[in-house]
Protein backbone atom coordinates (compact mmCIF):
# COMPACT_ATOMS: atom_id res chain seq x y z
CA UNK A 1 0.00 0.00 0.00
CA UNK A 2 1.01 3.30 -0.86
CA UNK A 3 1.57 6.02 1.70
CA UNK A 4 -0.75 9.19 0.88
CA UNK A 5 0.69 11.27 3.49
CA UNK A 6 4.36 12.17 3.94
CA UNK A 7 5.94 10.48 6.40
CA UNK A 8 7.78 13.21 8.17
CA UNK A 9 5.23 16.15 8.45
CA UNK A 10 1.73 14.34 7.10
CA UNK A 11 1.18 16.91 4.46
CA UNK A 12 -1.05 15.13 1.17
CA UNK A 13 0.81 14.92 -1.03
CA UNK A 14 -2.14 15.55 -2.92
CA UNK A 15 -1.34 18.84 -1.90
CA UNK A 16 1.85 18.81 -3.11
CA UNK A 17 2.86 21.60 -5.24
CA UNK A 18 6.43 20.74 -5.58
CA UNK A 19 7.78 17.12 -7.47
CA UNK A 20 8.24 14.46 -5.23
CA UNK A 21 11.64 12.68 -5.29
CA UNK A 22 10.47 10.00 -2.42
CA UNK A 23 7.42 7.47 -2.13
CA UNK A 24 7.95 8.18 1.58
CA UNK A 25 8.17 12.12 1.97
CA UNK A 26 6.83 15.36 0.31
CA UNK A 27 8.75 17.78 -2.03
CA UNK A 28 9.34 20.09 1.06
CA UNK A 29 10.96 17.15 3.46
CA UNK A 30 13.28 15.45 0.48
CA UNK A 31 14.74 17.34 -2.49
CA UNK A 32 18.20 17.51 -4.08
CA UNK A 33 18.51 13.74 -2.81
CA UNK A 34 17.98 13.84 0.77
CA UNK A 35 15.84 14.91 3.45
CA UNK A 36 15.93 18.21 4.02
CA UNK A 37 16.17 17.27 7.89
CA UNK A 38 18.07 14.57 8.69
CA UNK A 39 17.97 14.87 12.45
CA UNK A 40 15.27 13.09 14.84
CA UNK A 41 14.79 16.05 17.10
CA UNK A 42 10.57 16.55 16.37
CA UNK A 43 10.43 19.90 18.50
CA UNK A 44 13.59 21.31 16.08
CA UNK A 45 11.64 19.88 12.77
CA UNK A 46 8.25 21.43 14.19
CA UNK A 47 9.77 24.92 14.39
CA UNK A 48 11.51 24.71 10.92
CA UNK A 49 8.07 23.62 9.55
CA UNK A 50 6.31 25.87 11.47
CA UNK A 51 8.83 29.08 10.25
CA UNK A 52 8.56 27.47 6.46
CA UNK A 53 4.19 27.25 6.71
CA UNK A 54 4.23 31.24 7.61
CA UNK A 55 7.00 31.95 5.11
CA UNK A 56 4.63 30.80 2.65
CA UNK A 57 2.10 32.75 3.38
CA UNK A 58 -0.46 30.34 5.56
CA UNK A 59 -1.90 31.76 8.34
CA UNK A 60 -0.19 31.22 11.82
CA UNK A 61 -2.98 29.37 13.09
CA UNK A 62 -3.49 27.25 10.98
CA UNK A 63 -0.24 26.91 10.55
CA UNK A 64 0.25 25.82 14.43
CA UNK A 65 -2.42 23.33 13.55
CA UNK A 66 -0.33 20.94 11.10
CA UNK A 67 2.66 21.62 12.76
CA UNK A 68 0.84 20.17 15.95
CA UNK A 69 -0.16 17.06 13.57
CA UNK A 70 3.61 16.52 12.81
CA UNK A 71 3.96 14.51 16.08
CA UNK A 72 1.52 11.87 14.27
CA UNK A 73 3.86 11.38 11.20
CA UNK A 74 5.22 7.50 11.27
CA UNK A 75 8.66 8.91 11.58
CA UNK A 76 8.21 10.54 15.05
CA UNK A 77 6.30 8.09 16.35
CA UNK A 78 8.42 5.84 18.87
ZN1 LIG B 1 6.82 16.40 4.31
Amino acid sequence: MKNKNCESCMMPFAKDPGVRESEKSCSYCFNNGKLCYEGNDLKVFQEASYDAMVKKGMNKYKAKFFTFLIRFAPRWKK
